[in-house]
């Protein structure tokens, strides 16, 4: 299944359309997909069931260009995003392998939808392509090979960086330089776990005005995914509709040569096999819609 926040309302998206689900479902699902991640299976159930019917007839393609594209979750309480987790990344960033996962946050308050625009904050504003998690279930302590059943599902994702405020001082600034308004777009939807039987083997890719900077796949993070919650779960609770960033392959602006940062008008196509795209434009300081 694909689960959308379209206009503030969940929403399956399904090859023929879309279809409000609690309208569909008369009121028994939330329309809240903070809430509904909780309760996938039981959604999954009164789908296959009910065989609703769309509420709107469209494309796959029309509804992932919608402006009414939600981050997926509006509210997450946790927003964990890890840092280095792809070996030629760090290598392009001349920073040491971590030989444990690093953690930090974006906060929560700079989600976006999957077609959001970004302000150019600093001469030093990069983009990272990476793949979201998006979390089911309440636990701590995990084991490795029961970490992916907390999981909901998967989206694309941009971590949005501002490379001065990050890399001010000694320790770094990884959380404010990257929690700037709309510094956190991820979707189009959620992909639902079934659909993606293993995400640590997913083309990533991310173009700028067309030209592709990042071409790699989820197979050189560090941790893989299920190391990644079972590490996580070992000091914090993992909770429903919490998200987390795993890392950005090479090919960011900072790592070219020489740097490429980006500008007011650039366009960020940002792509996951088999979860969609984002397609977030940089705007001028102080000029976000
Ligand atoms: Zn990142």
């Amino acid at each position: 299944m694909k689960l959308a926040n379209l206009h503030g309302r969940a929403t399956l998206v399904v090859d023929q359309g879309t279809i409000d689900v609690e309208k569909a479902s008369e009121g028994r699902f939330s329309a809240d997909t903070g809430v509904l991640v909780g309760q996938l299976e039981q959604v999954r159930s009164w789908f296959d069931e009910q065989h609703p019917d769309v509420t709107e007839s469209t494309t796959l393609e029309r509804v992932m260009r919608d402006s009414g594209l939600g981050p997926v979750i509006a509210q997450p309480g946790q927003v964990f995003a890890i840092g280095l987790n792809y070996r030629t990344h760090a290598k392009e960033m001349a920073l040491t392998l971590p030989t444990k996962p690093m953690v930090f946050t974006k906060f929560p308050s700079s989600v976006a939808g999957a077609n959001a625009s970004f302000s150019i904050v600093s001469a030093k504003t990069d983009w990272e392509s990476e793949l979201v998690v998006v979390f089911a279930k309440r636990g701590r302590h995990l084991a490795l090979d029961e970490a992916l059943t907390y999981v909901a599902g998967y989206c694309v994702g941009q971590d949005l960086s501002d490379r001065e405020l990050q890399l001010l001082g000694s320790p770094a600034q990884f959380s404010l330089g990257k929690s700037y308004e709309n510094f956190a777009p991820f979707g189009p939807w959620l992909t639902t776990i079934d659909e993606i039987p293993d995400p640590n083997k997913l083309a990533i890719s991310c173009e700028v005005n067309g030209v592709r900077y990042q071409d790699s796949n989820t197979s050189d993070m560090v941790f893989s995914v299920a190391q990644l919650v079972s590490y996580l779960s070992s000091v914090v609770e993992i909770r429903p509709g919490d998200i987390m960033y795993t890392g950005s392959p090479h090919g960011v602006g900072q790592g070219q040569k020489p740097p490429r940062f980006l500008q007011a008008g650039d366009v960020l196509e940002t792509t996951i096999e088999g979860l969609g795209s984002l397609r977030n434009v940089g705007v001028a300081r102080d000029v976000l819609p």
